[in-house]
């Protein structure tokens, strides 16, 4: 294997840590190439790639669907702003709207502009629509959420690491224990717009909420005429088996915020979805992007919107459901060995480390060095999430790497 400790700080004086900002500690992987579930660095060696940029990379790289849309839109018109229109943005909007069961969709590029976005909504739709008094509208989150980076976003985080020495925060957030259905029905007031929650807790570390918390969540909304706002940017579009990680526990959000896969790992593409009597409150000049819904980011998001229309066996959430089943059963082998907890949904895993085996930081650099690319996410636990394409074997090549990592001869 090409990682030895020399090498992995060689890479980090001569490619990275002379010139750029040091806001992460990556493995010490340089990445050339890339092919559906494996990534090839510049020595030559390949690597199963279980962590699929965060989600960003649900259908693999370079999936020939998504790299032909893109290669065919490339040659017709990549940006036209929105000062005027695009053959892409309309088919792209109605599709997802049509996928979604809503009627409309406000374009963005990033997960957290999408999460902003939604935030700019719900409380206008609170101010316009519910009657709220002017600047007084709140929103509750829930402790251990992750939304983004931006300072409003940050600043109703309850990781020190992410907000530490970025306030003033903007007001009007009420943080709520997550999976807490009591708590949050505690904490709704009469100026309360929305709730904004990930149905399954992503960067805390693959955290499914209990059953009856969603039901739970949308009853106290829709009894209090508050919005359920579900950031879906990492739970959704095929990661937990189905389209929308909500949907699967029969409930239906009334805004729904998605990026990282709707871009299929090719553009930055992210969206608010809602009814119109919900993102109607935006106006022309009220709320916009450059790069928002450009045609190139939509022909590419189009494409994601047909592999997500295949519900066949071979579909992506179908093979999200298939390859979880087999990934969590033999995850779940490692319990007692060297694992203390394995928790998830479809192809999605958070696995704890005993800590007297190591960090997850040192598991995942030990898995890396057997070919296995994953995150440590907050010290002990690391992350399963690969792309949806993965196959049975490949599943088993990856814990069987844990297995070993875990167990050494
Ligand atoms: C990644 C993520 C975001 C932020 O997306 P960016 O594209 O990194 O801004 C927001 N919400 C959730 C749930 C995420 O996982």
């Amino acid at each position: 294997m090409a990682i030895t400790e020399e090498s992995a700080t060689a890479f980090h004086e001569r490619l990275m840590d002379e010139h750029s900002a040091h806001n992460y500690h990556p493995l010490p992987v340089v990445v050339a190439h890339a092919q559906g579930s494996w990534v090839t660095d510049v020595e030559g060696d390949r690597y199963l790639d279980c962590l699929a940029g965060y989600s960003a990379l649900n259908f693999g790289h370079g999936h020939p669907a998504l790299l032909a849309a893109a290669h065919a839109q490339l040659d017709r018109v990549t940006l036209t702003s929105r000062a005027f229109g695009s053959d892409r943005i309309g088919p792209f909007c109605a599709g997802l709207a049509t996928l979604l069961g809503k009627e409309m969709v406000l374009p963005m590029n990033t997960g957290a502009e999408a999460v902003e976005s939604g935030i700019k909504v719900a409380r206008k739709w609170g101010y316009e629509v519910k009657g709220v008094p002017e600047d007084r509208a709140r929103i509750v989150v829930a402790d251990g959420g992750f939304h983004g980076r931006t300072t409003t976003i940050v600043g109703f985080s309850t990781d020190p690491d992410a907000r530490g020495g970025f306030g003033p925060f903007t007001p009007g957030f009420d943080v709520v224990p997550y999976g807490d259905a009591e708590a949050l029905r505690a904490a709704i007031t009469p100026d309360t717009v929305a709730v904004l929650i990930e149905p399954v807790q992503g960067e805390a570390g693959v955290v499914v909420p209990p059953p009856g918390y969603l039901a739970a969540v949308r009853e106290v909304c829709t009894a209090h005429r508050v919005l359920f706002v579900a950031d879906e940017v990492q739970s959704g579009l095929g990661r937990t088996g189905h389209v929308l990680a909500t949907r699967a526990a029969g409930v239906d959000a009334d805004v729904y915020l998605l990026g990282k896969a709707l871009g299929g790992g090719i553009m930055a593409l992210s969206a608010v979805v809602a009814d119109r009597d919900v993102l109607g409150v935006l106006r022309p000049g009220q709320h916009g992007s450059t790069f928002g819904g450009n045609p190139l980011a939509c022909a590419v998001g189009l494409a994601v919107l047909d592999l997500l229309a295949d519900t066949g066996p071979d579909g992506m959430p179908a093979r999200a459901t298939a390859r979880g089943a087999e990934l969590h059963a033999r995850l779940g082998e490692l319990v007692g060995h060297g694992v203390t907890a394995v928790r998830g949904v479809g192809l999605w895993a958070g696995v704890d480390v005993d800590p007297r085996i190591g960090t997850g930081r040192a598991v995942s650099e030990a898995l890396a060095r057997r070919g296995v690319l994953v995150k440590d996410t907050h010290g002990a636990t690391i992350r399963f999430s690969p792309p949806l394409v993965i196959t049975s074997e490949e599943v088993r090549v990856a814990v069987d790497a844990l297995r070993d990592v875990l167990s050494p001869a």
